[in-house]
């Protein structure tokens, strides 16, 4: 046995490696027979596997293990490491497999979703995002080929057709958020045949701790064109003129915005002496509301840029650029208002899911990541996922210093650029971390200033990330990327020059800098484990100052601490106080997708009860059957004037309209209702309680209300040359539908700030 398999056999809350290193030696001992083997004949050995069912028992699972890495070496010219197997069976057990960045995920994920495929099981394999959907998929297909097992992907600009087709293979990589989309659209069909996707089977989710604890709250989002709304330009202009403090307030987490009382007056005033409370029109405070928003807390580079002539969102968790992502109507009509740019089409949320929703629907789910120990709980808690700690195929020799905090942001800058200097005299490549592409931009200029050249890596060239990256390891190479950018993608020392690699080794390998802690230490692991990867040499440091973000809004009160020069402060209590804030920031987080995840329960019951009826009428003749006692006259007439099909068909296109109708106005009444609550009884009653009060009895008529609706509909079809046209009654369908993921939802994150101090804070009962 390896020692570095010996090394973390008995790492404590994780899953118990031992079941699987017993069978290492077993795998390597079918090694010489198979590599006898003709391509065709180990493809005949992979198929054999599935004449059984899951789970794998132990004969079958070694026989897996070693068919699958004769086939990787054939295939890739990659022999799968120990580890790597280990990885592969504890995915093929439903575990997350933390492994650290560069240890082949890729590899191991493929090998057990062939495990999973050779099963009869088909496999989605969740990406982060297009790019490494559409490479990983195209990487592993010679892999999958030579085990038999079929191959597809998706990307955002794939057609219906071409999702179909991708879905029928036995593994489909596709990113969250596509698979996502297509689940939405499937609930609006009409027809069966339109649906692409088929019942999910298997999940494994790369990246897991992205997808599943950071993007897990994100709502992704239908929406259907309705009328454009207009943002309120003069408004805008108005609250433009407000002044922080004086006129407004805004609470420490920068989510909500509130206006002073001399901030009421002020805009009364601006808007030439109306009551901005009056019963009569309550329509003025909420675009003042809406302006304000997107004057006091949207900040331009940081939550969105403006790209030719438009209003984009800035994915806040990766610090990417996504398409066709929009804030909920009023808001981004606020937001162009704002910044004077052209109004775009908006629309009407039609239904949504949680990206946690979205996963819990595999009856079988697993993982990989580079960090999943720091979120054991919450995967645990909210997936009923266990971790496996996969030790690294070399031991790891990066150098991961102590954070360096200093008093003030100008000083931490100044010490950082020292720091890069230094390091980039000896030919070391760096890598600075940010936060976000305002942070990015501004420390590339100080960089550049100092006459330090470098790449940024950010929102802005999103499509060439990931070339960029791949070379950010090369000698001299400095690079500045905001969290996580280029994730999946490789920092090989030297780049693509081989021969470079010696000089960078020999140098000391990658030096990671952090341009402040993250608001969880499994981040700040994230940026670390860029450097060392496979037991390269490289180091990892943090610079932290008092006004960051973090310290300023988590820590209590920070003063009284001494400094030396140059403004650092070495005191080991201040520094201990940088790890408090940390986890402060950490434990809120977590409150806030705790109470997504109760709201979101509630929600998920109603919509699954829609769903299940819909699908009735969708694919029974459950909505024919519904009308025909409901108007059994009327039904009986049109039957005998046209046929019975045609007369099924336009009582399910009726009843499937009411269906999604009401569906859509229960949703945007459900979202008015949270925000609403939270308005109503701020500090008072516990605003889940009330929602639920509030959400359950309105819910009660809603099947018996659509079919009410249905049957008037019913009522009032006519038959036009021989035809049932249901558009006639009102039937229509939205004239496009586009989707996106709302990374800052404004008006239920600040509630959910509030509900998550409400809950944390025993004294406020
Ligand atoms: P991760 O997703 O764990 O960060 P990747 O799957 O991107 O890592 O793989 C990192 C690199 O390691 C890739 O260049 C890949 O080709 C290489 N690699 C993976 N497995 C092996 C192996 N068994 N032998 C040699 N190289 C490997
Ligand atoms: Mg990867």
């Amino acid at each position: 046995m390896a020692e570095s398999v010996r090394r973390l056999l008995g790492k404590p809350g994780a899953v118990d490696l031992r079941p699987y290193t017993k069978l290492l030696s077993a795998i390597e001992d079918r090694e010489a027979d198979l590599r006898e083997l003709d391509d065709s004949e180990l493809t005949e050995a992979a198929i054999e596997l599935g004449n059984a069912e899951l789970p794998y028992e132990r004969d079958d699972l070694v026989s897996l293990c070693a068919v699958g890495r004769e086939a990787a070496r054939r295939a890739l010219d990659e022999r799968p490491f120990d580890v790597q197997l280990l990885g592969v069976m504890s995915l093929l057990d439903g575990h997350v497999a933390e492994m650290a960045t560069g240890e082949g995920k890729t590899l191991a994920g493929a090998l057990a979703a062939a495990g999973f495929a050779l099963r009869g099981r088909r496999v989605h394999l969740v990406s982060v995002n297009d790019y490494l959907a559409k490479r990983d998929a195209e990487w592993m297909r010679p892999l999958y080929d030579l085990l038999g097992v079929t191959v597809g992907w998706i990307n955002e600009d794939s057609t219906p057709a071409e999702r179909r087709e991708a879905y029928t293979c036995d593994v489909t990589y596709a990113a969250v958020t596509e698979l996502g989309f297509d689940v939405l659209r499937d609930r609006m069909v009409t027809d069966v045949d339109d649906r692409v996707v088929p019942p999910p089977s298997i999940a494994i989710v790369d990246e897991a701790d992205s997808v599943l604890v950071d993007e897990a709250r994100v709502p992704l989002v239908l929406a259907g064109a309705a009328e454009s709304q207009v943002g309120d330009v003069e408004m805008a202009d108005i609250v433009r003129h407000l002044r922080p403090r004086l006129h407004y307030t805004v609470d420490a987490e920068g989510r909500n915005v509130q206006l002073t009382d001399d901030g009421i007056d002020a805009v009364e005033k601006a808007l030439g002496g109306v009551d901005l409370y009056s019963e009569d029109d309550t329509s003025i405070l909420p675009q003042v509301n809406l302006a304000l928003h997107a004057h006091a807390l949207l900040q331009r580079d940081v939550h969105y840029v403006v790209r030719d002539g438009e209003v984009r969102l800035i994915n806040e968790s990766r610090g990417r650029i996504a398409l066709l992502q929009r804030w909920p109507d009023g808001l981004q009509a606020a937001v162009e208002a704002k910044e004077k740019v052209e109004v775009s089409e908006t629309g009407e949320v039609l239904d949504s899911i949680t990206v946690q929703s979205l996963i819990l629907r595999y009856p079988k789910r697993a993982g990989m990541t580079g960090t999943a120990m720091a979120v054991a709980e919450q995967l645990r808690e909210f997936y009923e996922l266990e971790v496996a700690v996969i030790p690294s195929n070399k031991p790891n020799v990066r150098e991961d210093h102590g954070t360096r905090l200093y008093a003030t942001r100008e000083e931490k800058e100044d010490a950082l650029v020292a720091k890069v200097a230094e390091i980039h005299e000896t030919g070391r490549p760096i890598l600075i971390g940010t936060q976000d592409v305002a942070e990015s931009e501004l420390l590339a200029g100080r960089l550049t200033e100092a006459g330090l050249e470098c790449v940024v890596l950010n929102a802005k060239n999103d499509a060439d990330e990931a070339s960029i990256i791949a070379e950010a390891g090369t000698h001299g190479a400095v690079t500045v990327s905001t969290q996580m950018a280029g994730r999946g993608t490789d920092i090989r020392l030297g780049g693509s020059d081989m021969a470079d690699r010696d000089r960078v080794v020999e140098a000391g390998g990658l030096f990671v800098v952090g341009y402040g802690r993250y608001p969880s230490s499994r981040l700040d692991g994230q940026l670390r484990g860029r450097a060392g990867r496979q037991g390269d040499p490289g180091d990892s440091l943090f610079f932290v100052s008092m006004d960051d973000d973090l310290i300023v809004n988590n820590a209590p009160e920070s003063t009284g601490y001494t400094t030396s020069a140059d403004g650092e402060i070495t005191d080991e209590g201040w520094l201990a106080m940088v790890d408090h804030a940390q986890r402060v920031a950490e434990g809120q987080l977590l409150e806030v997708h705790r109470n997504t995840w109760r709201y979101n329960q509630l929600i998920d019951v109603q919509r699954d009860v829609v769903l299940e009826h819909r699908e009735m009428v969708l694919t029974g003749d459950q909505g024919d059957r519904h009308v025909a006692a409901d108007r059994a006259e009327r039904h009986a007439e049109l039957v005998e004037e046209l046929d019975e099909e045609r007369v099924a068909r336009a009582a399910r296109l009726i009843t499937l309209f009411h269906l999604d109708r009401g569906w859509t106005d229960h949703n945007a009444f459900l979202a008015e209702l949270r925000e609403g609550i939270y308005l109503r009884y701020l500090g008072r009653r516990d605003p889940l309680d009330e929602f639920n009060r509030e959400a359950v009895p309105v819910f009660k008529g809603f099947l018996d209300g659509a079919r009410r609706r249905a049957a008037e509909s019913f009522d009032e079809l006519e038959v036009v040359d021989g035809e049932l046209d249901v558009s006639t009654v009102g039937v229509k369908r939205p004239s496009m539908t586009w989707t996106y993921m709302v990374h800052d939802q404004p008006f239920s994150s600040a509630l959910e700030t509030f509900v998550g101090r409400l809950k944390g804070s025993p004294s406020r009962s």
